[in-house]
């Protein structure tokens, strides 16, 4: 595995930058190895990053469109050309199995890249309508700053790519905490921004603990705006240390998908989207599909058939190409979802496959699917983040829309059905900030990512997040060219 042994914890200013944070060992949770030695930073090295993000911001927001879009296109081809190396580097430091790192958070992560390369060139504003004989307006969108970003585990490159890229494109400048347990990516893709000629100081990382540096970044004093992908409870800390300087905020947090069956749909392809949505990632997808919530006609036909597929998952050695899913980020998270599973028993769930740690020396779990959930159940309610699908059935069509809705979470959902006025009655009704129609996960550069309520709010991905990364700026000019303004008369009115 060509994985560094010792990496510095810091990119600040252009270089790699060891610190003398407390010392971290990043686990391959496949096997319980180390990966990668490094030591953390400290919160007075996010004063360092942040000040250093500060200096190179004018010229970056001030560098044309032109020029930064092809920073950003090298970036795209740089990251391309190293696809291998950032395939294993996620593989080993997450446990995702290699089939989908090479062909969706690699390939995923380049093609974010390529598309916000191009957007920057296309950053525009409205201009005015003419409302008045006296003036004209224009309006400037100005790069909102310093953007300080904190991102999780469980698609550290994706997600380090959703929020700097369209920072970057905007003209920010940029500091970013990955979580501790999976930094690599994220050094990675800063020394290539480098080698593809962005300014030093652009695009800093801190690596560390979310206690210390994720809370001294999120509530600096000299950061513009902080976005944060991460869990719900955490964000909102986040938004709370960035109030105290008024510091505006986006947030990507937790979800509770519902997989809505309707009695019309294709049995089949609901079967199939419902593994696949549901075991993505190990289950550890902010989007992944955890509640089934399934027309009584199909759910004993549904319940078999999901326990069918998911009985031949292949679980195991996530580096290998067979492998369909690998483990969970840790040990102690595997016994969390462990115990999430043990407990749904005594509320009433019944375990119809997995609910088994296999023997393997790393964090895995098998597939499971827990039928017959009750509504005030804890793994209906709660995040799971694990290869688990809950089901339950539906009368009607309102019945299966209030289940659908009924959760704090708003993130994302599928409705299942061949029928065009269910499907746009769903799609319409479900309140989530992205509805798939029989299909459950894909995601595109070009469109928008996000949710509602406790899943947090503003974009990422498409032109909607530039958003979050602009300021727009009213200019108003006066063209009649007269010193004595019609208006002025309504403060003085004799000269
Ligand atoms: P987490 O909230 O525990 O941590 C996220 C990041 O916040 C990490 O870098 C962590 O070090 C940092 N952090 C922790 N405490 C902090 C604090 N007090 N102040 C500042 N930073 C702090 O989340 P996680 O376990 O890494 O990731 C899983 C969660 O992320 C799940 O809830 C999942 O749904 C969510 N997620 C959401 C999306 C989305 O797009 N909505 C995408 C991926 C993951």
């Amino acid at each position: 595995m060509s994985v560094a042994v010792n990496v510095a914890g810091n990119w600040i200013s252009g270089s790699a930058v060891a610190t003398g944070g407390p010392a971290h060992t990043v686990i391959n949770p496949a096997t319980g190895e180390a990966v990668a030695e490094y030591a953390m930073a400290t919160p007075a090295d996010v004063d360092i990053a942040v000040a250093s993000a500060r200096a190179a911001l004018p010229q970056w927001s001030t560098a044309t469109p032109a020029e930064r879009s092809a920073v950003l296109a090298k970036l795209a081809k740089l990251a391309d050309e190293r696809a291998d190396d950032l395939v294993i580097e996620e593989v080993s430091q997450t446990g995702k199995p290699v089939r989908l790192a090479r062909e969706f958070d690699v390939p995923g992560s380049v093609d974010n890249i390529d598309f916000f390369a191009g957007a920057a060139r296309h950053l525009e504003g409205k201009a005015t309508a003419e409302y008045s004989p006296d003036h004209t307006s224009s309006i400037r969108r100005e790069a909102i700053g310093v953007v300080a970003t904190i991102t999780p585990w469980n698609y550290p490159l994706q997600m380090a790519v959703w929020k700097v890229l369209p920072a970057l494109a905007a003209g920010c400048s940029v500091v970013i905490k990955p979580a501790e347990i999976t930094p690599l990516t994220t050094l990675t893709l800063a020394g290539l921004a480098s080698a593809a000629g962005l300014p030093d100081g652009v695009f800093n990382v801190v690596t560390g603990g979310g206690a210390d540096v994720g809370t001294a970044l999120a509530g600096h004093r000299d950061v513009d705006l902080v976005t944060f992908t991460g869990s719900t409870p955490v964000g909102r800390k986040v938004m709370a240390a960035a109030a105290v300087h008024g510091h505006r905020t986006q947030l990507e947090l937790g979800g509770k998908a519902p997989f809505v069956v309707f009695d019309d749909a294709d049995l089949d392809a609901a079967i199939q989207g419902a593994v696949a949505g549901a075991l993505i990632n190990t289950g550890q997808d902010c989007t992944a599909a955890t509640r089934a919530i399934v027309a009584r006609p199909l759910y004993d036909d549904f319940v078999a058939g999901v326990a069918e597929v998911m009985s031949k998952v292949v679980v195991g050695d996530p580096h290998d190409p067979d492998t369909d899913l690998g483990p969970l980020i840790s040990m102690a998270h595997r016994d969390k979802v462990a115990g999430m599973v043990a407990r749904a028993a005594g509320q009433g769930g019944r375990v119809v496959t997995g609910g088994v740690i296999p023997d393997l020396p790393g964090s895995f779990y098998r597939p499971t699917l827990i039928a017959d959930v009750a509504e005030d159940s804890e793994v209906y309610r709660d995040e799971i983040f694990g290869p688990v699908l809950t089901v339950r059935a539906f009368s009607d069509d309102n019945d299966a829309l209030r289940q659908a809705n009924d959760t704090d979470y708003g993130l994302a959902a599928s409705a299942w059905t061949r029928d065009v006025y269910r499907a746009q009655r769903a799609s319409r009704e479900i309140n989530a900030g992205c509805v798939w129609i029989n299909d459950h996960i894909p995601i595109i550069s070009e469109m928008p990512h996000g949710g509602v309520g406790a899943s947090g709010f503003g974009k990422d991905m498409s032109d909607y997040s530039f958003e979050e990364y602009l300021t727009i700026k009213h200019v108003m000019s006066d063209i009649s060219g007269v010193a004595e303004k019609g208006w002025h008369r309504t403060v003085f009115s004799r000269r």
